[in-house]
């Protein structure tokens, strides 16, 4: 299926590796012009180049903090204006509801609520002036079945749930969508380091931590950034205008509920 989108321009955040660089490769795939954006330059650089390789498409590559304001405005500024917007950033520290202050809450919802919320406020007018726009929150399975490790991602991000819901529909006439993609358990960096967190507090090793988690999932196996990305591509195709506002859980079955 041709998903329309060829030719147009995507800014991707938190992209040099794992659900971000899935996402920003599968657009890419459908002849998507990309910026990416993450802190360390050396992984960005060769994601960028490696892509560039593969599908001829432009990348320009940004290396900055997204969730601090001088690295949105250095991204926004060298993106210039962009089709589509995919907010990502690291989630936030595993840890017990009586490790979590005032400031670990505050960099929370910097990172994984006020980043997407500015950018988001940054680009919207842009794309609704040209009539098309597609906007995708990389959120988490935690915002329909919170992990009570994470309290502080649970917290920041059911916040987005709740911005993207209104404001989706408030924009929604003018062919702009904003949804969100929830990953359940993929297999990044960002998994391995929650397996050595899992392995260390019960004594266990990775491995068997690993496998711990792999149980829990109905399809017997984590995610892959492929998938994850390919399910973005099609939620920032042309023929997906009519969805507005959905949280889009990628999980293997693992949440049990019957929606
Ligand atoms: P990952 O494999 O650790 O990759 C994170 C990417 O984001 C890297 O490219 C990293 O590059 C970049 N990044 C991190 N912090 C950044 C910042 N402040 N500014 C710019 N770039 C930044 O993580 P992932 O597994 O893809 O996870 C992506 C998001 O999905 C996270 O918020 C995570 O909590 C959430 N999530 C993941 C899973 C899962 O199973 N993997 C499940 C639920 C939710 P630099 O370090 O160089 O900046």
């Amino acid at each position: 299926m041709d998903l329309g989108i060829k030719g147009r321009r995507a800014l991707v955040c938190a992209s040099s590796k794992g659900l971000g660089r899935g996402c920003a490769e599968a657009l890419a795939a459908e002849g998507v012009n990309l910026v990416l954006n993450a802190r360390g330059s050396e992984a960005l650089e060769a994601t960028a180049e490696a892509i560039r390789a593969e599908y001829g498409v432009d990348v320009t590559a940004v290396a900055a903090d997204i969730t601090t304001e001088a690295g949105q405005a250095e991204v926004l500024s060298v993106a210039g204006p962009i089709d589509i917007l995919v907010t990502n950033a690291g989630g936030p520290p595993p840890g017990m509801w009586t490790d979590w202050s005032r400031d670990d809450f505050i960099a929370a919802f910097d990172a994984n609520l006020l980043t997407p919320i500015a950018l988001i406020k940054a680009t919207l007018p842009d794309m609704m002036e040209r009539g098309w726009g597609r906007i995708v929150n990389i959120t988490s399975v935690a915002v329909k079945a919170p992990i009570p490790v994470l309290g502080l991602s649970n917290t920041a991000r059911s916040g987005l749930t709740g911005y993207v819901a209104g404001v989706s529909r408030q924009v929604a006439g003018s062919g702009v969508t904003v949804n969100n993609l929830l990953p359940g358990l993929h297999d990044t960096d960002r998994l391995q380091m929650l397996d050595k967190v899992d392995a260390a507090a019960q004594g266990i090793t990775e491995d068997a931590a690993r496998a711990a988690r792999t149980a829990t999932i109905p399809a017997g196996r984590f995610g892959t950034a492929e998938e994850f990305g390919a399910a973005c591509a099609w939620l920032c195709s042309d023929k997906a205008g009519f969805v507005i506002g959905q949280n889009i859980l990628l999980d293997g079955g693992a949440f049990p509920g019957a929606m």
